[in-house]
């Protein structure tokens, strides 16, 4: 085991944070914490698909040197609003812009805060750009872990883990030695809530609504994520991710329930001593942990009353009612491009449900169709990623089709 997450100096002076995906959960959670430490940082770019009244409002308040909406009309339309009030904010619209601020000179920092696959050449664009980039956009690593670990040793800038399961691992093990020996790691738990339908039975689950799915019991966020939680691939994803992140051997990756939510991940030493992170289910903590790292922070956050936390419990998951874990653990085996395919069918089928057109254990059976017939080809290039994820977007809506003609 070995880590190619970077660990950097201390950096002086006011940082330019760049938020890719600004406008989501995490996106303003960032901006939360920011808003604590104007001393610390300053905001240089802003990004969004299209939603151009809270883009608007944001850069009011955070007079950013860019703001850039993917869809090129809605950039249009922000241009056109902001040319009077804000001249000195400069309005792109585009996937190219996207990737032109995440390398921009100005920035820093950039948080990787996209949703899915969109994230990926952003994202890409940061690390080759030697930027300290702190990762929330869990599906870029998921489609191009080797490539995109690459591009960050290459790129010669650091990457902090924010998703709180990995900013707590990286919390937990040793900050300064490169290799597995040194280290002494047996494994890494990652905690999982086990989200909204944990103790459901599987007839119930047949008939579970969007609106339910995107109820978690403790956090708040996207509603592709919250999707992700029920059915549990997001804790799927997120063995993947933390193969790349901290080059470990998946079966050195063991996922535990822990519905509190109190615990975000453990990291098992040979000599029986497991150290963990504990705070509350709030990302403004892993984010300003990322941000202020290797110093701290305050983050805005009610600290953690052990005493009133009530019992903290773990058990396994339960892989026969949420079997999207066991797929992502096959995808990760067969490598190559089987994780893109992965995600790319996870996505369809998550949007196809969210919209009312698949039940929601169908979108298990989508991904597993489409991870049964399409070929796994090499992921070595940029291409060849993208060529697996349009070809398992194609395949999952002809699966989704199927199911509605079955459903109707
Ligand atoms: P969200 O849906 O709330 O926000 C997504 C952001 O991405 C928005 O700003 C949106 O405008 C932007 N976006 C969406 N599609 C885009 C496109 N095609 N092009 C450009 N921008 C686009 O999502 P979120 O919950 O903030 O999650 C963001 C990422 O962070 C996801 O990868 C998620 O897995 C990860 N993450 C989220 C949480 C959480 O608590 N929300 C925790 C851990 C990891
Ligand atoms: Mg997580």
């Amino acid at each position: 085991m070995n880590s190619t997450v970077r660990h950097g100096g201390e950096g002086e002076g006011v940082q330019g944070v760049a938020i890719l995906g600004s406008t989501g959960s995490i996106g303003a959670s960032t901006l939360q914490v920011l808003e604590l430490h104007p001393e610390r940082f300053r905001v240089t770019a802003l990004t969004a698909h299209r939603n151009v009244q809270v883009l608007y409002r944001q850069c009011k308040r955070w007079k950013p040197r860019h703001a850039v909406l993917a869809d090129p009309d809605r950039a249009e339309e922000l241009a056109r609003q902001l040319r009077l009030e804000l001249p000195e904010v400069e309005v792109l619209g585009g996937v190219e812009a996207l990737r032109q601020v995440a390398a921009a000179p100005e920035s820093d920092c950039v948080i990787a805060a996209i949703v899915g696959a969109a994230g990926l050449e952003p994202t890409l664009a940061a690390a080759h750009a030697g930027k300290r980039l702190l990762l929330a956009n869990k599906e870029a690593l998921v489609m191009a872990g080797e490539l995109f670990m690459r591009a960050v040793v290459e790129g010669g800038g650091e990457l902090l883990p924010v998703d709180s399961e990995h900013n707590a691992l990286f919390q937990c093990l040793p900050g300064k030695s490169a290799h597995a020996g040194t280290w002494g790691v047996r494994r890494l738990l990652l905690t999982a809530s086990g989200g909204p339908f944990r103790d459901w039975s599987a007839a119930r689950l047949a008939e579970v609504t969007p609106e339910q799915a995107c109820r978690h019991p403790n956090w708040s966020m996207g509603p592709k994520i919250s999707v992700d939680s029920a059915t549990m691939m997001n804790k799927g994803l997120e063995v993947i991710e933390a193969c790349h992140l901290f080059a470990v051997a998946p079966e050195r990756v063991q996922v535990v329930v822990h519905p509190q939510s109190i615990v975000h991940s453990l990291v098992e030493y040979l000599d029986g001593s497991m150290l963990a992170q504990l705070s509350r289910p709030d990302m403004r903590t892993p984010i300003a942990h990322a941000l202020a790292w290797p110093r701290r922070m305050d983050a805005g956050v009610d600290f953690l009353e052990l005493a009133r936390a009530g019992p903290l419990e773990f058990e396994d998951p339960d892989e026969e009612r949420f079997p999207c874990l066991r797929l992502a653990r096959a995808a990760l085996e067969r490598g190559a491009t089987a994780p893109a395919v992965l995600n790319a069918a996870n996505e369809e089928a998550v949007a196809a449900f969210l919209d009312g057109r698949l039940r929601f254990p169908d979108i298990f059976r989508v991904i597993e169709a489409v991870l049964e017939v399409q070929p796994i080809a090499p992921a070595d290039t940029l291409e060849q990623v993208r060529e697996a994820d349009r070809q398992a977007r194609a395949s999952a809506a002809r699966h989704i089709q199927e199911r509605m003609e079955c459903k109707n």
